[in-house]
């Protein structure tokens, strides 16, 4: 065996596939540069020839968990905009308080998520934000793996559509290949079908995929229907989204025919249950999408609306709700559940092959998680621990593309104390709400 950069010993290999998760219990993982490249029964690679060791006994190793939908610097916003509707939300909060950030606040709050992602397993983000070049550094600081875009509303469609050119330019396949760029029109909603249809041209001349927002609410797809006679989901692919890789956000109100057009098209769609309870928005028909092929997998969205970045309960969340609203216990089984979490993330993602799995040849992007705490013990079944009982603060170390970002619940690549502080000085002009501005203002 040629020498190893990274060896992690003794662990419980839970690798969740499409079909079946498997388990395997006394297995080593050897990583060269970024990649897994043996996963093999203790004992059978030799640890002279590793770099460095990492003693896993009696923890379990698995994929990193790949947070679909998120806007990272929006932890600045947490708990700040509570028990209101929608609209409101939107008009009297978030887009009146993301008037005050200035792009260093952006890059702290990037920072902060960062910190809370890697510390809860989440090893990928798909971010759509603004001042993306603050959020990308933080992330490239930070060693995650991120999916970027920009948010573009279309009031100033050839700027916005440039400053995404060149931000793609700038950061698409920067960091170690870990950082990828996509355009990120906000939603139907905030953006006009001209400029929704000049951005699916500019993504097919750069080649890039495209995150956006859509069919969050029952009214969103009354008025779209009345002005475009067509549904939210009708018109992405009428615009020409549907042509490059897409992932829609929410995807909460579709129609049959809604799903049936995603499915052709491929189309990726994030489920964050959070957000949607909280809000009261309906909750997304995760079964039915799947059943049709469509790759589900789980965001967060941002701290304003979920408080946490905490995959775990995503993942908890959205097999109770499809239990609930289907009255049926058998709905989004625990296997189900774990595979939403990691490879089919990645296949929303369009990085299946390479990303979401626990076996040779794919990326070194793992977790190793506890499962000795007294909420999880004893163990009667491992993926019931997982979804069900395993907190994220069970984690223990995580590893992106083969660099150990934290061991042992220690931070390796940023100043915790520093961000925390940044975080708490910038918090109360943040909050401000005076003066009446806003980056977007929320009517249907
Ligand atoms: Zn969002």
């Amino acid at each position: 065996m040629e020498a190893m950069d990274l060896l992690l010993r003794d662990v419980t290999v839970v690798d969740p596939g499409p079909d079946r998760t498997a388990i395997r219990s006394g297995c080593d993982i050897a990583i060269r540069g970024p990649a897994i490249v043996a996963v093999e029964p203790t004992g059978q690679l030799d640890p002279a020839a590793a770099r460095q060791i990492i003693e896993g006994t009696g923890m379990v190793a698995m994929p990193g968990l790949i947070n679909l939908h998120a806007h990272a610097a929006m932890v600045l916003f947490r708990g700040a905009a509570e028990d209101v509707p929608l609209e409101e939300w939107f008009n009297d909060y978030i887009w009146a308080m993301e008037a005050n950030l200035t792009p260093e606040d952006i890059y702290w709050g990037a920072l902060l998520a960062a910190v809370e992602m890697i510390e809860g397993g989440i090893t990928t983000v798909a971010d759509h934000y603004f001042e993306m070049d603050q959020v990308a550094q933080a992330f490239a600081e930070a060693g995650l793996r991120a999916h970027l875009a920009w948010t573009m509303f279309g009031q100033q469609p050839a700027e916005e559509l440039e400053r995404a050119a060149g931000f793609a330019a700038r950061w698409h396949g920067a960091a170690e290949g870990r950082i990828r760029v996509w355009l990120g029109p906000h939603a139907p909603y905030t953006c006009s079908l001209d400029f929704l249809e000049a951005v699916a041209r500019e993504a097919r001349r750069l080649g890039l995929g495209c995150h956006i927002h859509a069919a969050e609410t029952a009214e969103q797809v009354t008025a779209s229907l009345q002005r475009n006679g067509l549904t939210p989901i009708q018109v992405l692919e009428r615009v020409g989204l549907m042509a490059q890789p897409l992932l829609c956000a929410h995807a909460a109100h579709v129609a049959p025919q809604d799903i049936a057009l995603m499915a052709a098209h491929r189309v990726g769609v994030a489920h964050c249950p959070k957000t949607f309870l909280k809000l009261a928005a309906g909750i997304a028909p995760v079964v039915a999408m799947r059943e049709a092929g469509i790759p589900v997998g789980l965001g967060t969205d941002g701290a304003a609306s979920n408080n946490t970045l905490d995959l775990w309960e995503q993942m908890r969340l959205a097999a109770l709700l499809q239990k609930h609203e289907r009255q049926d216990a058998r709905a989004l089984p625990l296997q189900e559940a774990l595979w939403m979490a990691t490879g089919e993330g990645a296949r929303a993602l369009g990085e299946e092959g390479r990303l979401g799995r626990l076996q040779p040849g794919y990326l070194a992007d793992l977790i190793l998680v506890r499962v000795d705490g007294v909420h999880v013990q004893p163990l009667h079944r491992l993926e019931a621990a997982l979804v069900y009982a395993v907190r994220a603060s069970d984690v223990d170390t995580v590893i992106v593309n083969g660099r150990v970002v934290m061991a042992h619940r220690q931070l390796l690549t940023a100043d915790k104390a520093e961000i925390l502080r940044q975080a708490q000085e910038r918090a109360a002009r943040l909050a401000q709400r005076a003066g009446g501005r806003r980056v977007q203002t929320y009517s249907l």
